[in-house]
């Protein structure tokens, strides 16, 4: 068998779940959307046929105060319960099981009407939130139970009581945010009373055979978090309370270190969960970071853990669990902790998808057409929106050629995977290359097409997916030697010198800053991620945190990176990621200008003006990254010549704001329409 201990069954004592793998909790927008029911039972249903042993649901708040934001989801009534009947009945149809998640989110929400343990303003929301009284806290406690019995009517095969990432349970927990003097207040023993008796309560109200999973802040990640024995303590009560399973939380979310960025390494905090596994006897669920049925199955084997979460890896690949179990791993569509397409959505108000899979939460609206007519289609250029196109074709059953001038496909994944922190990329890079065979997609490398080529080969649809060029720059000296596009700068550092001025500061110009920084790095080990943002491996510390200064590499290069705009460098990267790009790069001393007004480039530098103050920015190499132009030349051409069902898309149809995210998106949606 594979992955052997990923597959062995978990006997709970009154239920069993198929397999080590549960799909963690993740909030995607269809909780509120128009038509978000009947989508979310599509969503979780194939999830639940593609082999996940058990799925939790997004965060549902047990009442007004503790919902996220002022529309988000709530379950406090028996007539609610009507709207999540349809999710169970599509699981349990799909052979799967499926927990609710409760999340109060205490002083995290984004509404003037939000409440905590105190009356303390968190530093990642604009509203302080009101003090429960001690008759809201016992409301609140009930509210839960009432919650939790309206998910075991829903048909829910148990609940999760969110204990972690910073919200109201942890706002409890801990001292900073708990200056109670009630029962609720005070000593440790005191302010763990308010999750101990939620869970005790709740199991009261549902009886012996409902799962009750409780999400326990292992590692605080903040000033003043809990301390390890503190953590232990709490868990010994969670299991005497009643709970089934406990899984890990790791870091509050106004905690400013990485948890799930791509740049973690893979399984970088199971550890944390191991130290836990001799002092409880219910299992554990350990998470972040966990992309790949390898990685899943040794923590297991090595014993960190009974079963692993993995919330955005389901998101890409609805058949992780039953590839894996075939033993067609290479087949899985890897997660690669990019957050654009999940997290960074949420955090706009705007539907989750997966970058790698667009399909994912809009399993109704992008169907795979069958029964249709086979044609010849041509795709020029092998980047990510073509190769998603050419995938999506061939499988609907047409004879796709796709066309690439370069010796290998990718395009600008070949660079992204050069950027230390992004070799996830080398993933996306390998499932496109085994689908393209999987499905028989004819691939012309080294290939340059032309119009003729084209016009001869009679084909019924042409794709033109011929991606960008870097564009450059009108600027006196921008013809020097010593001045790179970012595409030569990331395949040759060779040629870059010590001292190096980036004109750009969009994601590009961040990434290139990374990649320039140290010359030899590889990619990171747990220890040294650990170091690097000042995680007590050891976690005795409070809050899991070092208590010096972390540790980073001298960098080998002195960097200026610049921008026109007076905005703040980095302000159009992701949400939940820009921050780490921001604290890595000024971490290592990189220098960030904005409001700069470039005059000309010498022998000795970039002669700028900054602040009204003219001066040279003295550097041995200067990189353009200043955006892109598309190469549509090809499809202008055949248009102008009256050629019809010609389709442009990716980078080459808008170069402006080009992202990955957008382009497979592309690809697949004219795949469907051909
Ligand atoms: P970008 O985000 O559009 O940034 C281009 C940069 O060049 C800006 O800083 C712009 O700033 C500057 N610029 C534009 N025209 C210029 C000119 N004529 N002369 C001098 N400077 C000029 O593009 P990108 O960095 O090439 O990235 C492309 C896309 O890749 C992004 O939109 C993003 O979706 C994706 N990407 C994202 C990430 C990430 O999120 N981590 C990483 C890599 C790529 P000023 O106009 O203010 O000077
Ligand atoms: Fe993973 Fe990126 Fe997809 Fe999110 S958008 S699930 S992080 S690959």
């Amino acid at each position: 068998m594979h992955y052997p201990e990923l597959f062995e069954p978990l006997n709970l004592g009154f239920t069993t779940l198929k397999n080590r793998s549960l799909m963690g909790s993740m909030h995607t927008g269809l909780e509120e959307a128009k038509n978000g029911t009947k989508r979310l039972a599509a969503y979780y249903e194939a999830r639940a046929r593609g082999g996940v042993g058990l799925i939790v649901t997004g965060g549902i708040s047990p009442n007004l105060a503790g919902r996220v934001a002022p529309f988000s989801c709530q379950l406090s009534h028996s007539w609610q319960v009507k709207h999540h009947r349809p999710i169970t009945d599509a699981v349990h149809r799909g052979g799967g099981k499926i927990c609710m998640q409760i999340l109060h989110s205490g002083r995290y929400g984004y509404h003037p009407l939000l409440v905590s343990a105190s009356r303390l303003k968190s530093p990642i929301t604009p509203f302080t939130p009101w003090a429960l009284t001690s008759r809201g806290v016992e409301k609140t406690i009930n509210d839960y139970v009432n919650c939790a019995y309206l998910a075991q009517k829903s048909g829910y095969d148990g609940v999760e009581v969110m204990g972690s990432e910073g919200y109201l349970i942890n706002q409890f927990i801990v001292a900073k945010t708990n200056k109670r003097t009630d029962k609720w207040g005070g000593e440790y023993r005191n302010r763990i009373q308010f999750p101990i008796e939620i869970v005790r309560r709740i199991r009261e109200k549902v009886g012996p055979r409902f799962i009750i999973i409780y999400r326990l802040s292992m590692l605080d990640l903040v000033e003043g978090g809990s301390n390890w024995e503190e953590v232990v303590m709490l868990a010994k009560e969670i299991e005497k309370a009643g709970a089934t399973i406990i899984n890990t939380g790791i870091g509050w979310h106004e905690a400013r270190i990485p948890t799930i960025a791509t740049m973690v390494p893979r399984g970088g905090f199971s550890w944390v969960t191991k130290k836990l596994k001799s002092e409880v006897s219910i299992p554990l669920i350990t998470t972040n970071r966990i992309n790949t049925p390898e990685v899943a199955n040794q923590i297991i084997k090595e014993g960190h853990a009974d079963m692993v979460s993995m919330a955005r890896p389901m998101l890409a690949d609805p058949d992780f669990m039953n590839k894996a179990k075939l033993g067609k791993g290479h087949e899985i569509n890897t997660c690669i902790g990019c957050n654009q397409a999940c997290l960074d959505h949420v955090f706009k108000n705007k539907v989750a998808s997966c970058l790698v899979n667009p399909y994912a939460c809009f399993e109704t609206e992008l169907k795979t057409k069958k029964n249709i007519l086979p044609k010849r289609v041509a795709i020029v250029g092998a980047g990510p929106s073509g190769i998603s196109c050419a995938i999506e074709a061939a499988k609907i059953g047409h004879e796709v050629h796709l066309y690439e001038r370069n010796s290998e496909i990718g395009g600008q994944f070949n660079l992204a995977k050069i950027i230390p922190g992004k070799e996830e990329f080398h993933e996306t890079i390998r499932y496109f290359d085994v689908m393209l065979k999987k499905y028989g997609v004819h691939q012309h490398l080294n290939t340059e097409v032309d119009v003729q080529m084209i016009r001869d080969e009679k084909f019924d649809e042409v794709i033109i997916s011929a991606g960008i060029r870097p564009r450059k720059l009108d600027l006196d000296g921008a013809e020097l030697p010593h001045v790179f596009d970012y595409m030569t700068a990331l395949k040759h550092p060779e040629k870059i010198g010590s001292r190096v001025a980036i004109i750009g500061a969009g994601g590009i110009g961040f990434d290139v800053a990374e990649s320039l920084l140290h010359k030899n790095k590889t990619t990171i080990t747990v220890q040294q991620f650990l170091k690097e943002w000042s995680i007590d491996g050891e976690n005795n510390n409070r809050g899991g945190l070092l208590t010096h200064e972390s540790e980073t590499l001298t960098p080998d290069r002195e960097i200026t990176l610049m921008q026109r705009k007076e905005t703040k460098l980095g302000a159009g990267l992701g949400k939940t990621t820009g921050w780490i790009h921001r604290l890595s790069l000024k971490k290592s001393g990189v220098q960030m200008l904005s409001g700069v007004e470039y005059q000309k480039i010498s022998e000795s530098g970039l002669h700028i003006k900054h602040k009204g103050e003219e001066k040279v920015i003295e550097a041995d190499s200067i990189i353009v990254c200043a955006g892109q132009l598309s190469n549509s030349d090809l499809f202008a051409k055949l248009e102008a010549l009256g050629h019809k069902n010609i389709h442009l898309i990716g980078g080459a149809k808008l170069a402006l704001e080009i992202d990955a995210k957008k382009a497979i998106r592309e690809g697949v949606k004219v795949a469907l329409s051909l």
